[in-house]
Protein backbone atom coordinates (compact mmCIF):
# COMPACT_ATOMS: atom_id res chain seq x y z
CA UNK A 1 0.00 0.00 0.00
CA UNK A 2 1.63 3.70 -1.33
CA UNK A 3 0.90 6.50 1.28
CA UNK A 4 -1.16 9.71 -0.25
CA UNK A 5 1.03 12.69 -0.83
CA UNK A 6 0.01 15.66 1.57
CA UNK A 7 -1.51 18.38 -0.18
CA UNK A 8 -2.14 21.17 1.99
CA UNK A 9 -0.84 20.78 5.57
CA UNK A 10 -4.04 21.75 7.48
CA UNK A 11 -4.26 22.22 11.66
CA UNK A 12 -5.41 18.90 11.86
CA UNK A 13 -2.11 17.50 9.76
CA UNK A 14 -0.41 19.75 12.43
CA UNK A 15 -2.13 17.95 15.12
CA UNK A 16 -1.82 14.52 14.18
CA UNK A 17 2.08 15.18 13.06
CA UNK A 18 2.28 16.37 17.00
CA UNK A 19 0.69 13.20 18.38
CA UNK A 20 3.33 11.36 15.94
CA UNK A 21 5.98 13.27 17.36
CA UNK A 22 4.66 12.57 20.95
CA UNK A 23 4.74 8.94 20.05
CA UNK A 24 8.37 9.01 18.95
CA UNK A 25 8.94 10.18 22.72
CA UNK A 26 6.39 8.00 24.18
CA UNK A 27 8.22 5.28 22.45
CA UNK A 28 12.07 6.73 22.38
CA UNK A 29 11.89 6.41 18.88
CA UNK A 30 14.38 8.11 16.25
CA UNK A 31 11.71 8.14 13.69
CA UNK A 32 7.91 7.35 12.60
CA UNK A 33 6.01 7.08 9.34
CA UNK A 34 2.37 8.52 8.95
CA UNK A 35 0.74 4.67 8.35
CA UNK A 36 2.45 3.31 11.46
CA UNK A 37 0.12 5.25 12.86
CA UNK A 38 -3.03 4.23 11.08
CA UNK A 39 -2.74 7.30 7.97
CA UNK A 40 -1.89 6.65 4.49
CA UNK A 41 -0.15 9.49 4.37
CA UNK A 42 3.28 10.86 2.95
CA UNK A 43 3.88 12.56 6.15
CA UNK A 44 7.47 11.09 8.29
CA UNK A 45 8.61 12.47 11.81
CA UNK A 46 12.40 12.06 12.82
CA UNK A 47 14.15 13.07 16.20
CA UNK A 48 17.88 11.36 15.19
CA UNK A 49 20.17 12.29 18.11
CA UNK A 50 23.08 14.18 17.44
CA UNK A 51 26.13 12.12 16.63
CA UNK A 52 29.38 12.84 18.81
CA UNK A 53 31.41 11.90 15.33
CA UNK A 54 33.80 14.30 14.55
CA UNK A 55 32.09 17.39 12.56
CA UNK A 56 34.43 17.30 9.70
CA UNK A 57 32.83 13.60 8.77
CA UNK A 58 29.27 14.62 9.28
CA UNK A 59 27.14 14.82 6.22
CA UNK A 60 25.59 18.49 4.70
CA UNK A 61 22.05 17.00 6.04
CA UNK A 62 23.13 16.52 9.06
CA UNK A 63 24.86 19.70 9.65
CA UNK A 64 21.60 21.51 8.47
CA UNK A 65 18.95 18.65 10.05
CA UNK A 66 20.26 17.42 13.13
CA UNK A 67 20.11 21.33 14.83
CA UNK A 68 16.26 20.87 13.67
CA UNK A 69 14.99 17.77 15.68
CA UNK A 70 12.31 16.75 15.81
CA UNK A 71 11.39 17.33 12.41
CA UNK A 72 8.11 16.88 10.62
CA UNK A 73 8.27 16.27 7.04
CA UNK A 74 5.44 15.85 3.98
CA UNK A 75 6.02 14.21 0.87
CA UNK A 76 10.26 13.17 1.55
CA UNK A 77 11.72 11.68 -1.06
CA UNK A 78 15.35 10.01 -1.66
CA UNK A 79 16.55 11.26 -4.87
CA UNK A 80 19.71 10.01 -5.17
CA UNK A 81 21.28 6.87 -3.14
CA UNK A 82 25.28 6.88 -2.92
CA UNK A 83 26.87 3.60 -4.76
CA UNK A 84 29.00 2.74 -1.07
CA UNK A 85 26.54 0.69 1.14
CA UNK A 86 26.82 -0.44 5.08
CA UNK A 87 25.36 -2.65 7.06
CA UNK A 88 23.50 -1.03 10.08
CA UNK A 89 21.48 -2.95 12.60
CA UNK A 90 17.52 -1.50 12.66
CA UNK A 91 14.82 -2.23 14.58
CA UNK A 92 10.99 -0.54 14.26
CA UNK A 93 8.38 0.55 16.32
CA UNK A 94 5.76 -1.50 14.27
CA UNK A 95 7.85 -4.61 14.66
CA UNK A 96 8.80 -4.96 18.27
CA UNK A 97 11.42 -6.08 20.00
CA UNK A 98 13.12 -7.19 16.49
CA UNK A 99 16.65 -6.01 15.70
CA UNK A 100 18.51 -7.39 12.50
CA UNK A 101 21.43 -6.08 10.33
CA UNK A 102 19.97 -4.61 7.20
CA UNK A 103 22.53 -3.18 4.51
CA UNK A 104 21.60 0.34 3.10
CA UNK A 105 23.48 2.80 0.96
CA UNK A 106 25.50 4.95 2.99
CA UNK A 107 24.33 8.19 1.74
CA UNK A 108 21.32 9.50 0.18
CA UNK A 109 20.23 12.97 -1.20
CA UNK A 110 16.43 13.63 0.46
CA UNK A 111 14.00 15.93 -0.32
CA UNK A 112 11.17 16.83 1.80
CA UNK A 113 9.22 20.28 2.90
CA UNK A 114 8.69 21.08 6.54
CA UNK A 115 5.38 21.80 7.90
CA UNK A 116 5.54 25.19 7.39
CA UNK A 117 6.66 25.00 3.56
CA UNK A 118 10.38 25.20 3.94
CA UNK A 119 12.02 23.03 1.20
CA UNK A 120 14.80 20.64 2.59
CA UNK A 121 17.23 19.42 -0.28
CA UNK A 122 20.57 17.85 1.55
CA UNK A 123 22.58 14.85 1.09
CA UNK A 124 22.51 12.78 4.40
CA UNK A 125 24.74 10.37 5.54
CA UNK A 126 25.04 8.40 9.01
CA UNK A 127 22.33 7.25 11.41
CA UNK A 128 19.99 10.33 9.72
CA UNK A 129 20.67 8.78 6.05
CA UNK A 130 19.68 5.21 7.72
CA UNK A 131 16.56 6.59 9.41
CA UNK A 132 15.55 8.25 6.08
CA UNK A 133 15.50 5.13 4.18
CA UNK A 134 13.97 3.21 6.68
CA UNK A 135 11.23 5.71 7.28
CA UNK A 136 10.36 6.21 3.95
CA UNK A 137 10.36 2.33 3.01
CA UNK A 138 7.26 2.58 5.47
CA UNK A 139 5.53 5.21 3.25
CA UNK A 140 5.49 2.48 0.27
CA UNK A 141 4.75 0.00 2.41
CA UNK A 142 8.25 -2.15 3.11
CA UNK A 143 9.62 -2.85 6.11
CA UNK A 144 12.71 -3.55 7.26
CA UNK A 145 12.61 -7.09 8.20
CA UNK A 146 11.94 -7.37 4.02
CA UNK A 147 15.04 -6.51 3.76
CA UNK A 148 17.88 -8.74 5.34
CA UNK A 149 19.82 -11.02 4.16
CA UNK A 150 18.37 -14.91 4.16
CA UNK A 151 20.96 -15.31 6.99
CA UNK A 152 19.82 -12.56 8.89
CA UNK A 153 15.98 -13.75 8.31
CA UNK A 154 16.67 -17.15 9.18
CA UNK A 155 17.82 -15.90 12.45
CA UNK A 156 14.70 -13.58 13.10
CA UNK A 157 12.49 -16.00 11.66
CA UNK A 158 11.31 -17.53 14.94
CA UNK A 159 10.42 -14.10 16.78
CA UNK A 160 8.98 -12.75 13.36
CA UNK A 161 6.35 -16.06 12.70
CA UNK A 162 5.90 -15.40 16.64
CA UNK A 163 4.72 -11.65 15.78
CA UNK A 164 2.77 -12.59 12.95
CA UNK A 165 0.63 -15.65 14.89
CA UNK A 166 -0.15 -13.19 16.73
CA UNK A 167 -2.82 -11.83 14.10
CA UNK A 168 -0.65 -9.05 12.79
CA UNK A 169 0.40 -8.10 9.40
CA UNK A 170 2.29 -5.62 8.07
CA UNK A 171 0.07 -2.73 8.72
CA UNK A 172 1.36 -4.33 12.94
CA UNK A 173 0.46 -1.24 14.55
CA UNK A 174 1.30 -0.99 17.79
CA UNK A 175 1.98 2.95 17.98
CA UNK A 176 -0.95 4.10 18.87
CA UNK A 177 -1.51 7.62 18.99
CA UNK A 178 -4.86 9.96 20.30
ZN1 LIG B 1 9.90 1.40 11.16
Amino acid sequence: MNAEPVTVVTPEIREFAASMLESLRVFDGIGLAAPQAGRPLRLVVFDVPSQEDDADLLSQGEIELLPKMPLAVINPEIVSSGSELCEREEGCLSVPDIFANVVRPSRVVFRAMTLDGEPIECECGGLLARCIQHELDHLDGVLFVDRLSPAEHRRVDRALNRLLAFGKTHEFNRVVTK
